[in-house]
């Protein structure tokens, strides 16, 4: 089965729970497991957090979440057009924030990539940021 979905929502933080109950329905489908589910909304939740507190800093900006199946392959994008990341790969590092003082721990992106198979992020200063995250959920035939 192939399936895919793309909405667009304001950076409140409202949406966070908005956006990761969505990926969550969107594969209920698959009959994931709960962890599966728990990763993926965990990670989803990460990703929009981000374009929220630091994407739009001291704005409400655009969100768009698109999320595709192929099979049993998840694709999840999230994208914002904000302030974008200074230095990508310090950004990545467990434990570097650069709003430390509002307590951020700086796991973000170590999250995203414990529960999920692939991360991938984009950024250019004031070009925004784009994340993908990949994960594979297991046929329940195959459990
Ligand atoms: P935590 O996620 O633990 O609350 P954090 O958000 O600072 O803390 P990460 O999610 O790992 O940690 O992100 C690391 C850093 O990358 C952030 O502090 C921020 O500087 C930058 N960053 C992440 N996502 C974005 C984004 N969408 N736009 C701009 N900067 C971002
Ligand atoms: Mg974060």
């Amino acid at each position: 089965m192939k399936n895919k979905f793309k909405i667009n929502f304001s950076s409140i933080s409202e949406n966070e729970a908005f956006a990761r109950n969505v990926v969550a329905s969107f594969i209920l489908p698959l009959n994931p497991t709960l962890s599966e589910i728990s990763d993926v909304k965990t990670a989803v939740s990460e990703a929009v957090t981000n374009a929220i507190v630091h994407g739009y800093p001291d704005s409400v900006g655009e969100i768009e979440l698109t999320a595709e199946l192929d099979g049993f392959d998840l694709h999840i994008e999230i994208k914002d057009d904000g302030v974008g990341i200074d230095d990508l790969k310090k950004a990545l590092e467990p434990f570097y924030s650069t709003k430390f003082e509002s307590e951020r721990s700086g796991m973000g992106f170590t999250i995203m990539k414990t529960f999920m198979d692939d991360v991938s992020v984009s950024s250019k200063k004031n070009g925004g940021t784009v994340v993908k995250l990949s994960k594979k959920i297991i046929d329940e035939n195959a459990r």
